[in-house]
């Protein structure tokens, strides 16, 4: 379905690229940009530029850019009318729907839209006095409040075979589309759904970005035949292993304060997030790589705060190889035995706490290093050995030299060893992860689809004579353009953008940087990828061309006697390869022939014309 160009525009407008890109990569303000590690391909040290300003991003590692509309279609993996709808879903801007476009509406954005509207019952069927009474009791017995019990859109389904089915049934959801979400099952006989989630309190699980994907119910009654807990199954926009409950609410405590806490339960994030502190819980799956992945975005350290039983212990060791591997920090927050973290908060209190997370998070190695020992130390030499294979193993998942010194250090001290038998089980297990890690690297690597284009072949002054009409506008396109021919510019996306410029000019005038801005120049995506290429700081005009010793004082003063230079040199290594060509003709033509007079004369006009381009003879106002 076609969106109206004028909402695609506003799109535009009131989508901030800082914010977006925030919620996928972090951060670090450098000058006017931001910097961070691209989201798009694996890299230890930042090349990820983010131009408030310009609204652009731009990787210098991969080569990635463009602007808001490009990244969410890329992190995202969506067509363009797709990542509108996104950007529009995000800013509140409300899409005219056609009675066309209803029934050329996305498969997937309808079965989303059957996961809200499910939500949106759920919740209303919580706060219906008559049916969700014994729900609520449920919840504000576990001490929850209405504010959190809002804000994670807890609901309830209702002891109803078919309840969801007749309210979508009103609302024009189709039956397929529910089943796709997964919120119904096909009757044994074939003849018809029935509501999978009955007689449960509902926690609907949003992907980190805030969409509605699946849910979890909690049995309300004790009830022997049936689950405790009953998770949707995968569909195709619910995949578990890739999204974390509670992310959404919590990802922006989890980058103020750099870690967040991976907990078990439902409960346990809800009552986390009542005290103000930011986790999120695995959805009926183990912990695996893209989570960490997600995680990492937010923050640098993942805080593991799993039951304190048997089950959590066991799951706390999985989850630590797989953080480690993932790249990021961990930690271990061991609770009094038989609590969890729900239970205790609603006990001691959210300040107690907080304190409790001072003073009972330990180094993963250290954790490591006690959940080992039994009441009689290791047991057996055999067992202390496996667990040195054990550390060696996690120590060898860590990039940075200086740490994995650290760890070195720390871990012979721990397990009586010395510093040297430990380095080299490190090497020894470093060998074996690779052969194990070779798979999920591809992980990332998958999502650069797109090539990249290379603008190397542009010339510094061809690329900082676009970039001068770019951000200057109206008065340098004339000035630069009345100078130029169009053939001095390069084949291709050079000559485009030139195209694109007179275009823009012709149609909104003195608006020309504005509408390039606001993307309302007609780009296509080569031509946009130069864009992003010319305006990045790379071209920083006053740097490049203060480092080739031309006297050239700052744009805003002097922009013109820079587009002179410029003008100068495009045109000098026109004409230069012009005067090489036609020499090489002359040669070659015999001596006293026409065409060697011809091609004499031709000769020294080039020549009178570089000399007229080197003293800047040739440049009108
Ligand atoms: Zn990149």
């Amino acid at each position: 379905m076609r969106i109206p160009r004028n909402v695609v525009e506003r799109v535009r407008d009131t989508s901030d690229i800082l914010s977006i890109v925030q919620d996928y990569v972090r951060l670090k303000k450098a000058g006017s940009n931001y910097l961070g590690l691209c989201p798009f391909h694996r890299e230890k040290t930042p090349s990820f530029n983010v131009s408030p300003a310009n609204g652009f991003f731009k990787c210098f590692g991969c080569g990635k850019g463009g602007d808001t509309i490009t990244f969410v279609m890329e992190i995202e993996r969506l067509e363009f009318v797709d990542a509108i709808r996104w950007l529009a879903d995000r800013a509140g801007i409300e899409i005219p729907k056609t009675e066309e476009g209803k029934k050329a509406y996305d498969k997937r954005e309808s079965v989303y839209e059957a996961l809200r509207f499910a939500s949106e019952y759920y919740v209303g069927k919580l706060n219906d006095p008559a049916s969700g009474a014994q729900a609520r009791e449920y919840l504000l017995g576990r001490a929850l409040t209405e504010k959190t019990i809002s804000r994670f859109s807890v609901g309830y389904a209702p002891d109803s075979w078919d309840g969801l089915i007749k309210a979508a049934e009103k609302a024009h959801i189709k039956l397929e589309t529910l089943k796709k979400a997964g919120l119904v099952i096909e009757r044994q006989d074939g003849k018809g759904y029935y509501d999978r989630f009955r007689e449960r309190i509902m926690f609907p699980i949003q992907s980190h970005v805030g969409k509605f994907v699946g849910f979890g119910g909690r049995l309300l009654a004790d009830n022997p035949k049936a689950p405790k807990y009953l998770n949707s199954p995968e569909t195709e926009v619910y995949h578990k292993s890739t999204v974390l409950y509670g992310l959404f609410q919590s990802k922006r405590m989890a980058r103020q304060e750099a870690s967040i806490l991976l907990v078990e339960g439902y409960t346990d994030v809800l009552a986390l997030d009542q005290a103000g502190i930011g986790s999120a819980a695995c959805c009926g799956t183990a912990l695996t790589l893209q989570q960490v992945g997600l995680l990492g975005r937010y923050a640098k350290e993942i805080r593991l705060l799993y039951d304190a039983d048997r089950a959590g212990a066991a799951a706390t060791e999985r989850a630590i190889d797989v953080v480690l591997q993932g790249g990021v920090a961990a930690s271990v927050v061991s609770l009094p035995e038989g609590e969890d973290p729900d239970s205790f908060v609603r006990e001691k209190g959210a300040d107690a706490f907080r304190l409790h997370l001072k003073t009972a998070t330990k180094d993963w190695v250290d954790a490591f290093f006690l959940a080992s020992l039994s009441d009689n130390g290791f047991g057996t030499l055999h067992k202390k050995r496996q667990a040195i294979s054990k550390v060696a193993q996690r120590i060898a998942y860590m990039k940075d030299d200086i740490l994995r010194k650290m760890y070195v250090q720390k871990a012979s001290q721990l397990f009586a060893i010395s510093e040297r038998d430990m380095a080299y089980e490190i090497t020894r297990q470093a060998s074996s992860n690779q052969a194990q890690q070779q798979p999920s690297q591809t992980l990332r690597e998958e999502n650069a689809s797109a090539a990249p284009v290379n603008f190397d072949a542009i010339s510094e002054s061809e690329k900082t004579l676009l970039q001068l009409m770019l951000e200057e506008g109206a008065p340098m396109i004339k000035y630069i353009l009345g100078n130029m021919a169009y053939d001095e510019f390069q084949e291709g996306p050079s000559q485009r953008l030139v195209d694109l410029l007179i275009e823009t000019h012709e149609a909104h005038g003195d608006e020309v940087q504005s509408a390039f801005r606001s993307g309302k120049a007609n780009a296509d995506e080569i031509t946009q990828q130069l864009i992003v290429d010319i305006l990045m700081p790379r071209h920083e005009i006053s740097k490049g061309w203060g480092a080739k010793k031309i006297n050239v004082p700052r744009l805003n003063e002097k922009s013109k006697r820079i587009a002179e230079d410029c003008m100068m040199r495009v045109k000098g290594a026109v004409v230069k390869r012009e005067i090489q060509r036609v020499r090489h003709e002359m040669m070659n033509a015999p001596e006293g022939s026409e065409d060697r007079g011809r091609l004499q004369k031709k000769y020294l006009n080039q020549k009178r014309y570089l000399l007229r381009i080197n003293n800047r003879k040739l440049f009108e106002d």
